[in-house]
């Protein structure tokens, strides 16, 4: 049978038209399997990775897996209603969330949608959640003090806006509440704080909104919040969607505060994700990227040269250790990536050295050229002594009769230890810091009675704000410690020492 010319044009028209379709098709996918919140799509041949994708039910996802003949879906929401042949379709952008001062004061989820109940969010811009982090040239050294108002922090292991500093520690020794902390500290210093839950109870996260609220920290705060009844993709893109949020502040010029509470949950979840996607477990049974994952997140923590706006973004990412176990593999891979750690001791918390900072252990790689003068020069000695006296410590803990230089290391130590307590939500000003440490560090009170030391240093400081303002206001203001400062402080010091040592016999 002969093929007749009118046919083969037909067949032609109808192969053109066909190739046409197949095109669009490929913008198309039907879910092939759906369970855990992973979709095997078939049919997005085109999709890239990172891109985000709609189903037909409504609920987004991000492209994580790429194969041969399938995408796997990670799906940013519930899978209800998602079953085999429910149509996938490609949207061409990378997945991003709104950013905007809008955001400011408000609680979201990660995808910047508001769960706080007080009505939309008003934005007009979106940022892709990944984000290549500022290169080199765009980069200033950090040194420009971001105060913690935390004596044993501020005075020893001093953080810079644009640092990367690892706050690491057991279950319930204090993290979250240094990092809260440093928020509150934040008031009228022109810092934009961004508080990044990770797979916490939200009644944890509730009650930090009602901390900040409380001592006015939303008014400069916000909440990027995914708990742990949210999904593992949803915990897995929480920090990115938060330092996308940041980062459109930071390249405003602006100084910002991001803390990732806690990471150690977001490798959890980036485990569950990985397997789920069938990808090989390697060290404890973390995905091969593992490192990627938090090194990545943690890069785009910067300070930025005055050409590029002068902003800044530093980072606080928590840790949670097993029984102290700082050698397992998330905290050895985010202890190399940052630029230093507060390392917390649950036998301290429990000794009631709080916060339970762990001196020895305790390091800023690059705090100490963004340290503020007064409290770096009255802190000098600080962790000499205090590293001196955990050895003698330890060396006359059976003995009985010590000589007197030994006894006086001993004393000395036990004071700095004790002025180093610190309750929660009490940030100590630059000013106080300076005059208590001068007191101490120079053996000013080695003759207060131990249990009298701290709240005698306490009550000398506000005295100093109250009859020396001028003073106080001078070293708050500079931030360096005078001369003649000096020369008023110790004069005031035994002028107060006097008045008050005669309730001390008692
Ligand atoms: P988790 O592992 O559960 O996240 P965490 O390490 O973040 O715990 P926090 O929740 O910050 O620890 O603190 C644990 C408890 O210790 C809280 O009840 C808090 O009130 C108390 N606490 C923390 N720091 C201090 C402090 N400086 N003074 C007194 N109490 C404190
Ligand atoms: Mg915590």
């Amino acid at each position: 049978m002969k093929t007749k010319p009118e046919e083969i044009v037909a067949l032609l028209r109808e192969e053109i038209a066909g190739y046409d379709t197949r095109v669009r098709r490929d913008e198309v996918g039907t879910v092939l399997e759906v369970g855990d919140g992973i979709a095997t799509v078939y049919g997005l041949d085109k999709a890239v990775y990172g891109e985000l994708v709609e189903l037909e039910t409504g609920v987004k996802g991000m492209v994580m897996n790429l194969a041969r003949d399938s995408v796997g879906v990670v799906l940013l929401g519930s899978d209800a209603g998602v079953r085999e042949g429910t149509v996938v379709r490609r949207t061409g952008r990378a997945a991003d969330v709104p950013v905007g001062e809008a955001m400011i004061g408000r609680v979201v989820d990660v995808l910047g949608s508001p769960i706080d109940g007080l009505g939309p969010i008003e934005t007009t811009e979106t940022r892709p959640i990944e984000h290549e982090a500022s290169g080199v040239v765009t980069r200033e050294p950090v040194n420009v003090p971001l105060q913690t108002g935390i004596l044993a922090i501020d005075a020893m292991v001093p953080i810079g806006r644009g640092q990367r500093e690892l706050i690491i520690g057991d279950r319930q020794t204090g993290k979250t509440a240094i990092a809260v902390d440093t928020i509150l500290n934040q008031k009228g210093q022109d810092v934009i704080c961004i508080y990044v839950a990770i797979g916490q109870k939200a009644s944890s996260v509730a009650r930090i909104q009602d901390t900040l609220k409380r001592h006015g920290a939303m008014d400069y705060s916000m909440i990027v919040s995914a708990t742990a009844s949210d999904s593992a993709p949803l915990q897995y893109i929480a920090p990115y969607a938060g330092a996308a949020m940041g980062e459109y502040f930071m390249e405003k010029g602006k100084d910002v505060l991001i803390v990732y509470d806690d990471l150690s949950k977001h490798a959890v979840a980036y485990r569950t994700l990985s397997l789920l996607l069938k990808r090989s477990p390697g060290r404890e049974a973390y995905p091969g990227d593992v490192f990627y994952l938090h090194s990545r997140l943690l890069e785009r923590a910067c300070r930025l040269t005055k050409e590029y706006g002068g902003g800044s973004m530093t980072a606080l990412p928590i840790i949670e250790t097993q029984a102290g176990d700082v050698s397992a593999y998330i905290p050895t891979n985010v202890i190399s990536i940052t630029d230093g750690q507060i390392y917390l001791e649950t036998d301290l918390f429990f000794a009631g050295q709080r916060p339970a900072v762990n001196v020895g252990l305790s390091v800023s790689r690059v705090g100490g050229a963004a340290q503020t003068r007064a409290v770096k020069k009255t802190a000098g000695t600080l962790r000499i002594d205090l590293a001196r006296f955990r050895e003698l410590e330890v060396f006359t803990q059976f003995a009985s009769d010590l000589d007197a230089a030994t006894q006086q290391a001993l004393d000395h130590g036990k004071r700095l230890l004790e002025l180093l307590k610190q309750p929660l939500y009490h940030p100590m000003p630059v000013n106080r810091q300076a005059v208590i440490l001068y007191a101490a560090t120079n053996g000013l009170v080695d003759d207060v009675p131990l249990e009298k030391v701290r709240d005698f240093l306490l009550s000398f400081a506000a005295e100093m704000e109250e009859e020396h303002a001028d003073v106080m206001a001078d070293i708050q203001e500079s931030g360096n410690l005078s001369a003649p400062a000096i020369e008023t402080i110790r004069a005031a010091l035994e002028e107060s020492k006097r008045r008050v040592s005669g309730t001390w016999q008692a």
